[in-house]
């Protein structure tokens, strides 16, 4: 959904968002409960350990990294199931998690009640964006479509992290 600001060569390149330390397992990608039955082992044959979660009253699945660390190291990262370490994310475009489509932009409730678009600060390549060009991609009909799937999914709604700019205020249900 970010093909404007983001090329595929540099996701592909990067994958930066597809393998997670321990600290940064919030960031796991929700996953439909029939693609997780659909998907119980990976490229390689391998079986897929799912946890199943409950966020604002909608069940899903994530990929239970939990036991992929090899070391004590907290910057170990775990590279998600599905990452193919020469091609890429294995999943067809249509089965990608919405998650994953839109990272690194995030559903988020506000403090206050309010939700809002934000953006996660650590993707290496949207870094290199100008700020005021990711709120215009936003405001410009991508953040309605992110709203309209959280009224779906409210199960992808995080809770807002300090850090993490605000690109559009959503407002109304
Ligand atoms: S599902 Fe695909 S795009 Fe999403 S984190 Fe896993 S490998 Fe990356």
């Amino acid at each position: 959904m970010l093909h404007e600001v983001l090329s595929k060569e540099a996701c592909a390149e990067c994958r930066f968002c597809c393998s997670f330390r321990r600290q940064s397992l919030w960031e796991v990608p929700d996953i439909p409960l029939e693609l997780m039955k659909k998907y119980p082992v990976d490229a390689s044959g391998k079986q897929i350990s799912y946890l199943i979660q409950e966020n604002n009253g909608e069940k899903f699945a994530v990929t239970d990294l939990r036991n992929s660390y090899q070391t004590e190291d907290p910057e170990e990262e775990a590279a998600c199931p599905f990452l193919d370490s020469k091609k890429g994310c294995t999943l067809p475009e249509e089965e990608k998690p919405f998650d994953c489509k839109i990272w690194p932009l995030r559903y988020m409730r506000m403090e206050d009640g309010t939700e809002a678009v934000c953006l996660t600060p650590t993707c290496p390549e949207i870094n290199q964006v100008p700020p005021e060009k990711m709120k215009r991609l936003v405001e410009d009909g991508m953040g309605e479509k992110i709203r309209d799937y959280a009224r779906e999914h409210p199960g992808m709604i995080k809770e807002y992290k300090e850090g993490f700019p605000v690109l559009q205020e959503i407002s109304g249900k």
